[in-house]
C-alpha cells in the first residue's frame, strides 16, 4: 500500500478525526500538491484541476491495469478498472455514476474512463494482425470515443459556469464480450436544453455547432447555406455577446466533428441534413414579421426562401405555416391568421423543435453504428458498464424550467447515492455477520417528492394547469402551487412567506434543494412544460424532400381532421425518464465519482474554501466517510489480505498450509497483537483503526 507516500491521506477513512474540518484540510492539501483524486472507500472524489495533468498516459494505464484499488495511489483509472474487473470476472453489469455541479469535471471524467477502457481492451495484438472480430472491437471503440465530439458539438454550450457545459444528460452503456472487450453500446440522452437555440443569457452561447459551422466550414458549404462568417449577424446566436471564447477553437472543432462524422459512417446526405438544419435555424432567427394592409407577412421574402431551400419544403407552404394555422372545426377546414406575436412564437417553437429532433436523430444514428443485437449479446454472454454523465446542479441569476428539471435530476441521483451507499454498507455488514451501527444522513426524499409526488407535487400541479392552457397563466400556476405547497419545508414563495426579500412579487418561488436554495422564475413554465408546436409545421416537415428530415416528423403524416392525442408534457416525460434511469442504475453494481469544483475562476491554483466546503456538505461526503468507517477503516478479502501480508509472519511465509485463508490471517493478526482491533467476517477481515493498517504496512515495508 502506498499510504505513506501519499500527501495527506489517500482515503478519507484514514483521517484521524472524521469531521468537516479535517476533510477540508486533507482535500485542500492534496489539491495544492496536484493530487486531484482521493477515495472514500471505493468512491472516488475528484477535484477539477483546471489544467492539463500528465497522469493519463500509457504508463499510468499500465500501472492501474488489473490492480486493486489499494495497490496504487488514488486515480480515476482505478475506478474504471474496478468496474471493468467486476464486469469481466463476475459477468455482472456495473455502472459508474459521475456527479457534481456544473463545471466540476464530470464530462472530462467520463471521457477519461472511456479512454481507459479503450486502452485496456483488445490489446496484445498488433493492428495488422487484427482478425475480423478484433477489427470490429477497434471500430466500436473508435465510435464510442468519437461520438463525443459530435454530441458535444450539438449538445454542449458555453454557459456562465462552464465553457463546455453539457446541455443534455447522457447515459452510455458499453457492452463487453466474455473476454472483456467492447462489442457495442447504446446512448440514452435526457432532455436537451432546447430553449438555448433561441435565447441565451448574457455571457453565454448557443450550442457549439452554430459557431463551428460559421467559423470552420469551407467557403463552399457556407455559400450553399447562404450564410456569412459573421456571428454577429444572426439573432439566435448573438444574444449572449460571447461568440468568441478563449478556451474554444471553433475552427478546429469543426474539422474534428467532420472527421468524427466520417468515422461514424454518416453519409454525405446525412451531413447535408445536419448542416442544412443548423443553417435553416440561423436564417429563421433573422426572419421578422410585419403587418401590411391588415395582413401578416414575413418582412424579408428572401429569408423564407433560404429556410425553405434548406429544409427542402415548398416556399409558399412554409410562408403559410409561419403566418397562419389551419384548423378543423366541425368537419370544416379553416385558416386562421396569426397575430405578430403568435407568428414569432411559432417561429421560435419551430427552431427549437427542429433542433431537438435533429439531436435525437444524431443520437439514433450513433446508436445504430454501435448497436449490439440480442443474438450477439447472448452469443458473447455480454455484460455491460454504464457511464452516467448528466448535467450537474445549477444556479444561475435567472433560473427557469430547465434548471428546475436539471436540479430535480440531481436530487434523484443524490437519492440513489444515499440508498445505494447505505444499502450496500448495510448489506455488507449483514452478509459478513458483523454488527451495524446506523449513521444519520440528510435524506432528500422529501425534496424529490416536492417535485414528483402524484397529485400534489410541482410537476403534477403544472400538468393540471397545462390542461387549461390559454385560460391559466404562469401566475395562476404559481398561485396554485403556493396554495398546495405552502406548508412544505422546502418550498417558499413571496405569497406564502412574505418575509422573503429576494422573491419578487408573483413570479418567483424558491426550493431549498439538497445542494442549496434556488429561486425560480415561473415565467415560461407552462409553455415549456406543454411545449406546443403548430400542427402545420409538423405536416410541412413530414413532406420535406429530405428523407432524413421527413423521418424525424412521423406525426406529420396525420391528416388535419384527425384528432390528436394530447402528448405528454415535458415535465412528465422527464420525470418518467428519470425514474427509468434510477431503476436501471439500481440494477447494476455502482461505482461513484464525486466531482468538486475548486473555484469559480477556472483557476488551477485557487481553492475557494467556502465553495468547496459547501459542495462537500451537500454531497454528504463526510457522512459518506462516517458510514464507510462505521467503526472500520478497512476491509479486505482474506485471500487478498493474506497474499499481501503473509511475509510478516514466519507461520504464513512463504505459504500458509495449516488451514483456510481466514485462519492464516488470524495467525498474522494474533502474532502482531492486532486481534483486538479487528473483526472477522465470513469472507473478509475488518480493521477498526488506521493505526493497525499503518503498522501492518510498516512491518511489510521493513521486509521489502
Ligand atoms: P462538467 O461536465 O462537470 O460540467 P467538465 O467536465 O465539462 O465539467 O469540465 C469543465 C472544464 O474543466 C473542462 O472543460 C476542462 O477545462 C476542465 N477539467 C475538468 N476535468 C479536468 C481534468 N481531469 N483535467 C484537466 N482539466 C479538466
Ligand atoms: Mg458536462
Amino acid at each position: 500500500m502506498t499510504i505513506q507516500k501519499e500527501i495527506g491521506v489517500g482515503d478519507f477513512v484514514l483521517l484521524d478525526k472524521i469531521d468537516l474540518d479535517s476533510f477540508m484540510k486533507n482535500l485542500e492539501l492534496r489539491f495544492k500538491h496536484g493530487k486531484i483524486y482521493t477515495y472514500i472507500g471505493e468512491v472516488c472524489v475528484s477535484v477539477n484541476p483546471y489544467r492539463t495533468m500528465n497522469i493519463y498516459d500509457s504508463n499510468y494505464v499500465n500501472q492501474y491495469k488489473g490492480r486493486e484499488l489499494f495497490e496504487n495511489p488514488p486515480h480515476i483509472f482505478a475506478i474504471a478498472d474496478a468496474a471493468h474487473k467486476v464486469m469481466k470476472k463476475q459477468g455482472r453489469d456495473t455502472c459508474i455514476v459521475i456527479s457534481g455541479e456544473s463545471g466540476s469535471g464530470k464530462t472530462e471524467a467520463s471521457k477519461i474512463i472511456m479512454k481507459y477502457i479503450a486502452a485496456v481492451t483488445n490489446i496484445g495484438v498488433s493492428p495488422d494482425k487484427y482478425s475480423g472480430g478484433q477489427k470490429e472491437i477497434e471500430r466500436v471503440k473508435n465510435v464510442l470515443i468519437q461520438s463525443n465530439s459530435i454530441l458535444e458539438a450539438f449538445g454542449n454550450a458555453k454557459t456562465n459556469r462552464n465553457d463546455n457545459s453539457s446541455r443534455f444528460g447522457k447515459y452510455m452503456d458499453i457492452h463487453f464480450d466474455f473476454k472483456g472487450d467492447p462489442i457495442g453500446g447504446h446512448i440514452n440522452k435526457y432532455l436537451l436544453e432546447k430553449s438555448r437555440v433561441i435565447y441565451q443569457q448574457g455571457g453565454e452561447r448557443n450550442f457549439h455547432c452554430f459557431y463551428q459551422l460559421l467559423l470552420g466550414a469551407p467557403d463552399s458549404l457556407l455559400q450553399n447555406l447562404n450564410l456569412t462568417r459573421n456571428t454577429d449577424h444572426y439573432f439566435y446566436i448573438k444574444q449572449g455577446q460571447a461568440a468568441k471564447v478563449d478556451s474554444i477553437n471553433d475552427k478546429n472543432d469543426f474539422r474534428e466533428v467532420t472527421s468524427s462524422l466520417h468515422t461514424l459512417e454518416f453519409t454525405k446526405s446525412d451531413e447535408e441534413t445536419l448542416w442544412n438544419v443548423v443553417g435553416a435555424i440561423l436564417h429563421l432567427g433573422n426572419l421578422e414579421f410585419i403587418t401590411e394592409e391588415d395582413q401578416l407577412r414575413v418582412k424579408d421574402h428572401k429569408m423564407v426562401q433560404n429556410v425553405a431551400v434548406l429544409l427542402k419544403v415548398p416556399e409558399d407552404e412554409l410562408q403559410n405555416a409561419l403566418c397562419e394555422r389551419v384548423i378543423a372545426a366541425h368537419g370544416d377546414i379553416m385558416r386562421k391568421e396569426h397575430t405578430q406575436s403568435e407568428a414569432t412564437y411559432g417561429r421560435d417553437a419551430l427552431a427549437k423543435a427542429i433542433y431537438d429532433r435533429l439531436f435525437t436523430w444524431i443520437v439514433t444514428r450513433i446508436n445504430s453504428a454501435i448497436a449490439v443485437d440480442e443474438a450477439s449479446r447472448k452469443q458473447f454472454q455480454s455484460s455491460l458498464i454504464g457511464v452516467l454523465d448528466i448535467y450537474g446542479f445549477e444556479i444561475f441569476d435567472n433560473n427557469s424550467f430547465e434548471q428546475f428539471c436539471i436540479n430535480y435530476c440531481n436530487e434523484k441521483l443524490q437519492q440513489l447515492f444515499i440508498e445505494l451507499v447505505l444499502k450496500q454498507e448495510q448489506e455488507e455488514y449483514q452478509k459478513e455477520g458483523i454488527e451495524w451501527t446506523h449513521i444519520d444522513y440528510f435524506n432528500n426524499q422529501i425534496i424529490c417528492e416536492l417535485v414528483d409526488a402524484p397529485h400534489k407535487g410541482i410537476l403534477a400541479i403544472m400538468d393540471e394547469a397545462c390542461l387549461n392552457v390559454g385560460k391559466v397563466t404562469d401566475e395562476m400556476l404559481l398561485e396554485a402551487m403556493d396554495k398546495k405547497l405552502k406548508d412544505h419545508k422546502h418550498y417558499s414563495s413571496r405569497q406564502t412567506k412574505p418575509a422573503e426579500k429576494t422573491l419578487k412579487h408573483k413570479v418567483h418561488f424558491k426550493i431549498t434543494h439538497y445542494a442549496g436554495d434556488v429561486t425560480y422564475s415561473i415565467n415560461g413554465f407552462l409553455d415549456k412544460n406543454k411545449d406546443p408546436l403548430f400542427q402545420d409545421f409538423k405536416r410541412l416537415l413530414y413532406h420535406s424532400k429530405d428523407p432524413n428530415l421527413k423521418s424525424m416528423w412521423p406525426e406529420g403524416a396525420q391528416h388535419i381532421s384527425e384528432t390528436t392525442k394530447r402528448p405528454q408534457t415535458a415535465g412528465t416525460l422527464f420525470k418518467n425518464s428519470m425514474a427509468a434511469l434510477v431503476q436501471n442504475l439500481m440494477n447494476k453494481e455502482p461505482h461513484y465519482v464525486r466531482c468538486i469544483k475548486p473555484n469559480e475562476l477556472k483557476s488551477p491554483t485557487h481553492f475557494n474554501e467556502e465553495r468547496v466546503r459547501h459542495q462537500v456538505c451537500y454531497l454528504g461526503l463526510v457522512e459518506n466517510v462516517r458510514v464507510r468507517r462505521a467503526g472500520f477503516v478497512y476491509r479486505q478479502r482474506y485471500d487478498i489480505f493474506l497474499k499481501r501480508y503473509k511475509m510478516i509472519s514466519q507461520f504464513t511465509w512463504p505459504n500458509f498450509r495449516s488451514g483456510t485463508d481466514k485462519d492464516g490471517v488470524k495467525v498474522i493478526m494474533d502474532e502482531h497483537k492486532f486481534s483486538n482491533d479487528v473483526k472477522y467476517g465470513h469472507t473478509k477481515i475488518f480493521i477498526r483503526s488506521p493505526k493497525t493498517l499503518f503498522a501492518l504496512e510498516a512491518a511489510r515495508n521493513e521486509l521489502i
